[in-house]
């Protein structure tokens, strides 16, 4: 069993976590929350008070942060300078795709093997062990860290190079944007046209509007059993979390020159979502603003 460093514990990296102390590895956590890491702790967990004391000694170390910033921060002032040669290192956050080439860059320089891990899947993907992992990286690399990711996920798939993971990631996300904005309208247009939800929900299921966002996610409660929707919106995935994901996507598109208008559309309307005071509530929450409330 491996002794590993788990840097982020929030609403992903913890249950990421606690399935690999439940795998039997020895998890070494930290968070800038202390009572994540004492959740981690109550689990099985390690607790280390400082990033330092987690990443010392250990043979593989996971982040799951918010975003660019962090991850770079993390791995120039924690990891890098501390791990030995060899230290496999996979980050599942999802971040901007140059910098994830260019810290693994900067890590390969050291000896270090790193993959840009993101993933899809939610928190009950994280909770349940069957998340997606999309991987960017060498192959060698891609086989190494493969049986920790098995153990977190159900789907692992190698998508290429350094970066490639968030690539997928960014083109991922920017279709759910819009196919659950698409959902939403569909749904909002079916209650004014006096057509019960439950019937547009059956009808379209096994038709050809069928969505992820709708039959598993579906933004009208009652209807798909893991939705936001039957929480009242509290988050699985935040609006704010989709307005960092669109935004990453279109600057990846201005980069490469990509044609995006439905992508940049999603971000618009998310980040009026956002600015109007509900980015911590679910992104499918956005349905309140298509209907007007
Ligand atoms: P979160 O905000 O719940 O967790 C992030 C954690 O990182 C927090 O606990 C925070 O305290 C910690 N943190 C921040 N800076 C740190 C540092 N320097 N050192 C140690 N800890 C630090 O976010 P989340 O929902 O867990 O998402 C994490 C990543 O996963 C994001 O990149 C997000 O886009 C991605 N993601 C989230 C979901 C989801 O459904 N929530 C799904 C797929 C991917």
């Amino acid at each position: 069993m491996a002794r590993i460093a788990f840097i982020g514990l929030g609403n992903m990296g913890l249950p990421m976590a606690i399935n690999l102390v439940a795998a039997g590895h020895q998890v070494h956590g930290f968070d800038l929350t202390p009572t994540q890491i004492s959740a981690l702790e109550a689990k099985g967990g390690r607790k280390a008070t400082t990033p330092m004391g987690a990443v010392d000694g250990a043979e593989v170390v996971i982040t799951m942060l918010p975003a660019g910033q962090h991850v770079r921060s993390v791995y120039e002032t924690d990891v890098f300078g501390r791990s030995p040669k060899g230290t496999l290192l996979i980050d599942c956050s999802t971040i901007d795709v140059a910098t994830a080439r260019d810290v693994a860059e900067k890590a390969g320089e050291l000896g270090l093997e790193m993959i840009d891990a993101p993933v899809s899947g939610g928190t009950a993907g994280a909770s349940g062990g069957t998340l997606t992992f999309m991987v960017g990286g060498p192959q060698s690399v891609f086989e190494k860290a493969k049986p920790y990711l098995e153990i977190m996920g159900a789907t692992i798939v190698h998508a290429g190079g350094a970066g490639n993971g968030q690539a997928a990631k960014i083109c991922n996300n920017m279709m759910l944007g819009i196919n659950m904005l698409g959902v939403c309208e569909g749904f909002t247009m079916a209650e004014k046209l006096g057509l019960d939800t439950r019937k547009l929900f059956e009808i379209s299921a096994k038709s050809s509007g069928q969505s992820w966002a709708m039959t598993s996610y579906c933004p009208v409660p009652g209807l798909a059993e893991s939705a936001a929707s039957n929480r009242d919106f509290a988050a699985g995935f935040s609006g704010n979390m989709m307005l960092k994901d669109l935004s990453l996507a279109q600057d990846a598109s201005t980069d490469v020159n990509a044609s995006t208008p439905l992508g940049s559309e999603a971000r618009k309307l998310f980040r009026d979502y956002v600015e109007s005071g509900h980015g911590d509530l679910d992104f499918s929450g956005i349905i309140k603003m298509i209907r007007g409330e």
